[in-house]
């Protein structure tokens, strides 16, 4: 049984929440509580690197979300949104690719008036979040919470992929986290000793036996209290019951780019006529929760391959697999040690850009609609996404009931901005060129999509749609800033109400350019220096 009162409350134990509860219990004095809806995080199969496509399936780990459908998108099908529901959210069913995005993305968050979010301000905690197994540098940590380590490959694919990106002119880089993010290489994972190296395993775990520090799984948050405009605990359904836990000092949200806003809007926080439409009577009228939401929206180059090395879903490839299931059992080794996606890069589609406006994912399967297409990965090929890294587009998520236990309404509005209809088509044109590079020639088979008679722009965009896709990185719809549209301020506190902050991905006032489980956990690192009092900071 938790106790009915702490003095911070963290609702929800994905990548930044572990930050958070590890950081502000660290010192003995403040009595923290870290709610999660989810279970605890277990199974063998979250610590399994190799295991990413059940969680596609899952409903207990996953919240399973889907985007409003539009006719030109999928056919018509709603694009499939995943969110991790368990302790590491996120970083518990993420594919553990290790990125920080561009220094010109935390430049820009200073630049638009948020004090002490520029890439210099951050990198020390950049620093602090990770221990690199290639040891520190001026970029790289060397003693932090998060193990990063380099790629395992076990497929040639993947080397052939960075033989043809030379090939076809594009420069080769071991590191998209130091000096210069574009190029074409290998990731780095949060993976340690083969096993998934998620906010949970680095931060939550060694903090748990601390007795100022409950951690409650299966706990829903429903309603955030109010008096007045001071925010003073929570309301939470577990095993069917309704409670509440009382807040002495902060409440932090820490639910993730769609719950979080959805939990604020359930509280009666939000634009006085999307409230109005759900039934829910307002506490406060901020007009920006929910809006303003990103995602890297992503397409993909799928090709037959004619040789039958790379991944398949069928009989025979999974067949071929069970030694590697044995050696992953005995020694944490093999193609279950690895990430789903291995290889990619950051490119621009113009020479004259500041920074790498594409983002590669190459895989050595048919990989599509996050993995559950099995048919289609039943097939020898392989593939390679791009995804538009600063979309102009922005959606939204709102309600349609005051059920706290029904999803948000996601509108992601597609191609809303035309530039990101270019930027999309130029991308695939760049992954065509390197797929065509001599490095392939005994690999290639036929293009499956966008397949050999999409040549115009306008083609080429019409079967990017019929696959489009996420990368899954959600975030911005409670943006930090000063403008009206604004959610909280720079120090991450909801505006116009008292102890109440957001942190976690909903904050990004901008995407960044890259995978955001890192950048997730820099701003919990950076808002608990920011919540606790000066003396305590580290
Ligand atoms: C399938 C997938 C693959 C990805 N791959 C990568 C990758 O390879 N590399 C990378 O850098 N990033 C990746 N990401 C993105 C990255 O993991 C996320 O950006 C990051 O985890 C978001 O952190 P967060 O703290 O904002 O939210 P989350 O980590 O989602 O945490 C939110 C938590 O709050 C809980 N919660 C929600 N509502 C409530 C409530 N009302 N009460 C209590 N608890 C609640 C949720 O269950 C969840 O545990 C991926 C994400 C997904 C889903």
């Amino acid at each position: 049984m938790p106790e009915s009162r702490y003095d911070y409350i963290i609702v929800g134990g994905g990548s930044a929440g572990c930050v958070l509860a590890n950081r502000l219990s660290a010192s003995g004095k403040h009595r923290v509580c870290l709610l999660e809806a989810g279970p605890e995080d277990r199974t063998p199969l979250i610590s399994t690197p190799g295991a990413f496509a059940y969680f596609m399936f899952s409903r207990k780990y996953n919240w399973m979300f889907d985007s409003e459908a539009k006719p030109d998108i999928r056919n018509g099908q709603p694009v499939f949104c995943p969110q991790g529901k368990t302790l590491g959210g996120g970083s518990a069913i993420n594919a553990m690719v290790y990125i920080r995005g561009h220094r010109c993305d935390y430049n820009h968050w200073a630049a638009l008036g948020n004090r002490g979010w520029g890439y210099d301000d951050l990198l020390p905690y950049f620093r602090k979040n990770e221990t690199n197994e290639r040891g520190g540098n001026e970029y790289h940590g060397d003693s932090g919470p998060i193990y990063v380590s380099d790629c395992r490959n076990y497929y040639p694919l993947n080397d052939r992929f960075l033989q043809a990106a030379e090939q076809a002119g594009f420069p080769i880089t071991d590191d998209f986290n130091g000096a210069d993010q574009e190029g074409v290489g290998y990731y780095q994972f949060t993976i340690r000793e083969g096993k998934r190296c998620s906010a949970s395993h680095g931060y939550l775990r060694p903090a748990r036996s601390r007795p100022n520090l409950d951690v409650v799984c299966h706990a829903q948050a429903t309603r955030i209290l109010f008096e007045g405009r001071h925010a003073v605990g929570v309301e939470i359904s577990r095993r069917g019951k309704t409670e509440s836990l009382q807040a002495d000092r902060e409440v932090l949200l820490s639910a993730g780019a769609y719950n979080s806003p959805k939990l604020l809007m359930l509280s009666g926080v939000g634009a006085g006529d999307t409230l109005a439409g759900s039934g829910i009577s307002p506490v406060h009228e901020l007009p920006g929760v929910g809006e303003n939401l990103q995602e890297h929206v992503d397409s993909c180059v799928l090709q037959y391959s004619l040789r039958n090395d790379g991944f398949r879903a069928s009989l025979g490839g999974l067949l071929g697999q069970a030694p590697h299931l044995f050696r992953y059992l005995f020694t944490k080794t093999g193609k279950l040690e690895s990430s789903v996606t291995q290889a990619g890069g950051f490119l621009k589609t113009r020479p004259d850009l500041e920074a790498p406006d594409v983002q590669l994912h190459f895989l050595p399967l048919l990989y599509d609609d996050s993995g559950r297409d099995l048919k289609l990965m039943a097939r020898s090929g392989y593939s390679c996404h791009a995804c538009v890294l600063r979309p102009k587009s922005r959606g939204r998520v709102t309600l349609d009931s005051p059920d706290p236990f029904a999803p948000p309404r996601i509108d992601l509005n597609f191609f809303d901005h035309p530039d990101d209809r270019k930027t999309l088509v130029e991308g695939i044109r760049l992954v065509r060129s390197i797929l065509a590079a001599p490095a392939f020639d005994d690999y290639r088979g036929a293009e499956l999509n966008p397949g050999p008679d999409a040549k115009s722009d306008e083609e080429i965009l019409a079967r990017a749609k019929e696959r489009l896709g996420l990368v899954y990185h959600p975030s911005g719809t409670c943006k930090m800033g000063s403008d009206e549209m604004a959610v909280v301020d720079d120090e991450l506190r909801v505006r116009g109400l008292e102890s109440l902050r957001v942190v976690d991905a909903s904050i990004m006032p901008t995407l960044i350019g890259g995978n955001t489980n890192a950048p997730v956990m820099v701003i919990a690192e950076k808002a608990a220096d920011l919540i606790l009092a000066p003396q305590e900071r580290l």
